[in-house]
């Protein structure tokens, strides 16, 4: 039987044995999200997270750690800023008769 190491909200720990799904990568706790990184072919990274180790990045998009490292960086590049750019057409006056 698996078991997990929780954090609790005072600070301690709390041990947890039974079938609670796949462990957190960074740490020992229930891994009850995935991290939804694009890793290229259509897949995402998928590495389970605890609540305390996913970080909500849009509604129901969670990234792992290394992965929000990563987001941060593109970021602050202003990779964010070019995707935008890039999706919205560029206006073409019309012409009219
Ligand atoms: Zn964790
Ligand atoms: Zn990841």
């Amino acid at each position: 039987m698996p078991c997990y190491i929780q954090p609790m909200k005072d600070g301690g720990t709390m041990f947890l044995c039974g079938d609670f799904g796949p462990h957190c990568g960074a740490c020992a706790s229930v891994g009850d999200f995935l991290c939804d990184f694009p890793v290229g072919e259509g897949k995402t990274c998928d590495m389970p997270l605890c609540e305390g180790h996913a970080t909500e990045v849009a509604p129901n998009v969670h990234y792992c750690p290394g992965h929000m490292v990563l987001w941060q960086e593109f970021r602050d590049a202003g990779g964010v800023q070019r995707e935008l750019e890039n999706v919205v057409p560029y206006a073409q006056p019309k012409r009219e008769g």
